[in-house]
């Protein structure tokens, strides 16, 4: 089955009690048994949903992978996947990590003896000075936000063969119509479901996808037993933004590529960051593990003030000022105020995030009318 087709289709039937088209919302916390312990499969809405069983059955399908487990957030999802570290472990991570991401590994999960090193996971000699004995899990997000760096997925599964690590990608970003992990060699991929897979900006859902029996065991585990559950409402939603996935990140691929081309060739832009350009350091990384170059463009200004990009962050019409992406309708953001405000100046600085970096995450609106916007509200400058 083809992407367009599995969005629509896999693991999805109609209802065997009724026949709808549509997957019924299961909104109920428990089930009638006929006898103790005889029933339907179904005990208690926490172990199993028919709604949330339908949208893991889709998820697992998409991510090419066997099992698909949900969770009420993306970082509940990720919560799960460090709860199957043991007390010693260590946890290898990209440099530029999701802020949530950060904080859930730093915050929460040091205090438990899990120890975590952050590093370019491009660079090998890093790598291979990080690896040992007790790395358990590798945590890699690409691209990135919001500078957009590429991780080669391949090479950091080669990098750890015959070591004790399980590669875990976060795909947040490129979402699986772009990229499937699994079939480049990792053990777990981990959805904010919020972002581009529900696609409406009305739920917080996150996912893992597993193509191992035993893993999904342990998720399926941690996922009853510590409960952070979707729910089935939100479950439905999420299955019915699925649905047109591949249309909008398609649609936003297209526009995001017009919109980066303008921006480069504006004469108050200093740089822009969008994996399609053939000068971006991730270009030939992107090209052979993505189906196309994502929704998502970073650009910063030649005069670098917060008055200027407040300036434009204050003055778009099409793109609305808020935190978040991979919604129909376009967002603009601003970094270094916003997601990545408690970061050092300094340290801000050395990886570009500048004072004016803005972050666009392109919309299905009218590709024309996106560009009108930028072109008009960077006018004003
Ligand atoms: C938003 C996001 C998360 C966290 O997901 P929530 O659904 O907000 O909990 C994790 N990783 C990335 C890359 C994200 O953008």
């Amino acid at each position: 089955m083809k992407f367009g087709t599995k969005v629509i289709h896999a693991g999805i039937h109609p209802d065997p009690l009724t026949g709808a088209v549509m997957t019924p919302i299961y909104q109920t916390s428990t089930y009638a048994q006929e006898a103790p312990g005889v029933h339907k499969g179904y005990e208690y809405a926490r172990t199993q949903n028919p709604t949330r069983a339908v949208l893991e059955a889709n998820l697992a399908a998409l991510e090419n992978g066997t099992h698909g487990i949900a969770l009420a957030s993306g970082l509940a999802a990720m919560d799960v996947i460090l709860k199957r570290l043991e007390p010693g472990d260590e946890v290898i991570s990209t440099n530029d990590l999701y802020g949530g991401s950060y904080r859930l590994i730093r915050r929460v999960y040091e205090k438990y003896g899990i120890k975590s090193r952050f590093i370019d996971l491009m660079d090998g000699e890093a790598f291979d000075a990080a690896l040992n004995e007790n790395t358990k899990l590798i945590w890699v997000e690409t691209p990135t936000n919001p500078m957009l760096n590429v991780v080669d997925i391949k090479s950091v599964v080669e990098r750890v063969k015959g070591s004790n690590a399980l590669v875990c990608v976060d795909n947040t970003f490129a979402s699986p119509y772009l990229q499937t992990p699994l079939d480049l060699g990792a053990d777990i991929v981990l959805h904010s479901a919020t972002k581009y897979i529900n696609g409406h900006s009305d739920v917080i859902l996150g996912a893992i996808v597993v193509k191992d029996e035993r893993l999904a065991e342990e998720f399926h585990f941690l996922q009853n037993a510590a409960g952070a559950v979707p729910s089935p409402n939100d479950c439905f939603l999420t299955l019915r933004g699925i649905k047109t996935l591949h249309l909008r990140v398609e649609q936003s691929c297209k526009s995001a590529a017009q919109i980066a081309e303008v921006l480069r060739r504006h004469p108050k832009v200093a740089n822009v960051y969008w994996p399609g350009f053939p000068n971006h350091k991730g270009h030939d990384i992107a090209k052979a593990q993505m189906h196309r170059f994502g929704g998502m463009v970073s650009f910063d200004l030649k005069e670098d003030t917060l008055e200027n990009a407040s300036k434009i962050l204050s003055n778009t019409k099409l793109f609305t000022l808020a935190e978040s992406l991979g919604g129909v309708e376009s967002l603009i953001g601003h970094p270094a105020s916003m997601t990545h405000g408690s970061i050092p100046r300094p340290e801000r600085l050395a990886v570009g995030l500048t004072d004016s970096l803005i972050r666009l995450s392109i919309g299905v609106e009218d590709t024309s009318d996106l560009v009108e916007d930028i072109a008009v509200t960077l006018s004003r400058v």
